[in-house]
Parts: structure tokens; C-alpha cells; sequence
């Protein structure tokens, strides 16, 4: 049987270790310390903009806490992406908010903006101004982020981008995560870099990133005993794990091209079929975090994941909108059909960056010969 080749796995570099024996040989196995802070201006450099960056236990932690500082309380309003993973939306019902779902446009796959300003007026209009946006850069595409930042301004509601799958990204040479009030990053095992768990908040300022970091330290203030004037949350990222997270930073322009030269692989190879790609819009780069197509048909997909499954190759439809999930199904939606369509043509394929020719090669025979090509 043919060796198994996954979606998305995990690919050190040969440095982390190294950093990993750092924090052992200096005892730093608590967290915070000096990984930490590399990693920390690591990411802020690559960024490219001025902004803070706390480094997190995940990245679902990283929205929590931006919902904290932009101010959502109970029974607030937040309007999110419906076009994403669970964990976007999540931590809004932490806080006892609810969530809204706003559709994706074709472009992008992401938040339609048009959606979004209709649903921002209804809300208004009834008196419940929502009190943040959460917009995604699924699959690495940015979404149409200037409109949706215009939006944001416009109504005075603040925006925190979810980049947890777009570390690299950029529009208009701005990089993905730095364009809202917040941005968060991921450091799960299967994104673009990782820290086998890991994530972080994105701030603007200087005192965003102390409260974030204050609120992810159990909220401990000043004394010299413990003491506490709010609640906190056990956030922070380790300075064991951080140090797997400076190595990683060290590839991650290797990462990025290698991901995107398996989109433009697959591209290439299988442009006379019947399978789609989405092309980035101008002066949009996508790190193309997975290589995902649209067939012509739901039975269509069926048939190539599960075909792609006996010759042990991983696959993976895209993700299911929230506004279908049943644990979200009493929320508002604004729905237009395009993320349930996508939903239902949709299939990620492998596209680790540590992914051979010789696997890429055979992934492209498996698809071909199910399409009916050889
Ligand atoms: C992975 C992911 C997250 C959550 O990150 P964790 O580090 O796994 O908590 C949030 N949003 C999106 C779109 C993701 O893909």
C-alpha cells in the first residue's frame, strides 16, 4: 500500500530544538521568558507594521481576549464570518454574545462586504449595533479587507482579523493581520508554522498588548501579594513552546513559497479538468495555506474524497458555515448561498509544505484518473 501523505502536517526547520535546549539549560521551563519575547518580535518584525504582539496558548484564546479589549459583553452582538472554523466563532458565546453570520462573496471566498454593510444598517436600525466584526482569511486568501475596514470605520465598530490561516498573506503588499483593531495568528500543528499548540493577538497599541497580556496572566494585579480586581484567564503562550516558534519564523518565507508552489503545481497540472482554483484578486497574495478546487457537482466531491481516501491520501471538504451548524442554529444569518456552496463543491488537498514532487505527482494520478483523464 502506498504511504500515506497528509494534508497539512507539521515541518520543523533544525533550529527549534536548539531553542527548546535553551529554556532547559537556563531552567526557563515556566512560561514566559526569554523565547517568549523573540518569538514575539520575530512575528512583529515580519509584519512589517508597527504593532504589539502577545504571544498565546492558542489562537482561539487570541479572539477571546481581542473580544475582551474591543469591549463585547453579555448579550452584545458580534457579526462574523459564517465561512470558517468553529473556533472563530466560539469564544463570542464565552462572553454570553451572539453571534450574527455573515456570508462570503466569490471573489475571495470571505466576508461579503455588501452583506456586511446590510446587516451592520438592519442592526442599527433596531437598536443593536453590533460591537465587533470578526472577518477571515480562509484558507490564506485575504478577504476584501479594505472594504471591510472602510465598513468598520464608517459605523465606529471594531474589527478583529482572524489570520490564523494566513500568517504571509498580504494585500496590497500589507500583511494579513495587521489591517484591524485586532488581528490573530495560529500556531496549531497544521498551520503554515507551529508551535504544536499555540497563537497570537495582533495589537495596535502598546497598552492593548499589557491588558491582553495582564487578562492572559490570571489578571494579577500590582502587590506583592496575589491580588485580583478582575477576572483572567491562564493564556500565555510557554517559553518551551515559544522556542519551537522562533525556529519555525526562521523558515517561514521557505514555508510560504513552498505552499505556493503547490498551489501552483496542482494548478498547472490539472488545468484541462473539470476542477476549479481560486485565482487571487489583483494586488492579493495568498500563502496559500491549502490548495482547495470546486467540482462541477456534490456527488462529484463525494466520489474524489473518498477515492483519494483508498489510495491513502488525505482530503478535506471545505469548512461547514456556521449558520448550518446545529450548535449554531438558532443564531441570526445573512446568507446569499455562497459558503454553503462552497461547502458542497469544495475539497482541500495536501499541501504541507514538506509535501515531495513524487507525492505531489501521485496525488495529481489519483485525481486524474478519477476524473475520468487516464
Ligand atoms: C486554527 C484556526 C483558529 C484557531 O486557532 P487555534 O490555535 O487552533 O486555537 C481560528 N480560526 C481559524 C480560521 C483557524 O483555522
Amino acid at each position: 500500500m502506498n504511504k500515506q501523505i497528509w494534508l497539512s502536517p507539521p515541518h520543523m526547520g533544525g533550529t527549534e530544538q536548539k531553542y527548546i535546549n535553551e529554556a532547559f539549560d537556563s531552567n526557563w521551563i515556566a512560561p514566559l521568558g526569554p523565547n517568549v519575547t523573540a518569538f514575539e518580535t520575530a512575528i512583529e518584525t515580519f509584519l512589517e507594521q508597527e504593532c504589539y504582539v502577545a504571544a498565546l496558548s492558542s489562537g482561539t484564546a487570541a479572539i477571546h481576549l481581542a473580544l475582551l479589549l474591543a469591549g463585547v459583553k453579555q448579550n452584545d452582538e458580534v457579526l462574523c464570518q459564517t465561512f470558517t472554523f468553529a473556533a472563530t466563532v466560539n469564544p463570542v458565546t464565552y462572553l454570553g454574545a451572539h453571534p450574527i453570520f455573515i456570508d462570503s462573496e466569490p471573489q475571495t471566498w470571505n466576508m461579503c462586504p455588501v452583506l456586511l454593510e446590510k446587516a451592520i444598517k438592519e442592526r442599527i436600525a433596531i437598536g443593536k449595533k453590533p460591537k465587533a466584526i470578526i472577518v477571515v482569511h480562509l484558507y490564506g486568501m485575504p478577504a476584501k479587507i479594505l472594504e471591510i475596514v472602510a465598513l468598520a470605520q464608517k459605523y465606529k465598530i471594531p474589527l478583529i482579523e482572524d489570520a490564523a490561516e494566513a500568517l504571509g498573506s498580504t494585500v496590497n503588499n500589507q500583511q494579513c493581520g495587521t489591517f484591524g483593531d485586532f488581528g490573530i495568528l495560529s500556531f496549531n500543528g497544521n498551520k503554515i508554522i507551529t508551535t504544536s499548540g499555540g497563537g497570537a493577538l495582533i495589537c495596535k497599541d502598546k497598552a492593548s498588548k499589557d491588558k491582553a497580556v495582564f487578562l492572559a496572566t490570571q489578571a494579577r494585579d500590582q502587590a506583592p501579594h496575589y491580588q485580583h480586581t478582575q477576572i483572567g484567564f491562564n493564556y500565555r503562550m510557554s517559553n518551551v513552546l515559544a522556542g519551537i516558534g522562533r525556529g519555525q519564523m526562521e523558515v517561514l518565507r521557505a514555508r510560504i513559497k513552498a505552499r505556493r508552489d503547490n498551489f501552483n503545481f496542482y494548478k498547472k497540472a490539472l488545468q484541462d479538468t473539470s476542477l476549479e482554483f481560486l485565482e487571487a484578486p489583483f494586488q492579493f497574495t495568498s500563502n496559500r495555506w491549502l490548495t482547495c478546487f470546486l467540482v462541477p457537482s456534490y456527488q462529484i466531491r463525494e466520489k474524489i474524497r473518498l477515492y483519494l481516501q483508498q489510495q491513502n491520501i488525505e482530503s478535506r471538504p471545505l469548512w461547514k458555515p456556521m449558520h448550518l451548524q446545529p450548535v449554531f442554529k438558532n443564531c441570526i444569518s445573512y446568507e446569499n448561498g455562497t459558503s454553503e456552496r462552497l461547502f458542497n463543491l469544495g475539497l482541500c488537498i495536501p499541501s504541507g509544505s514538506s509535501l515531495t514532487s513524487s507525492e505531489r505527482n501521485r496525488v495529481v494520478e489519483v485525481l486524474k484518473k478519477r476524473l475520468g483523464f487516464k
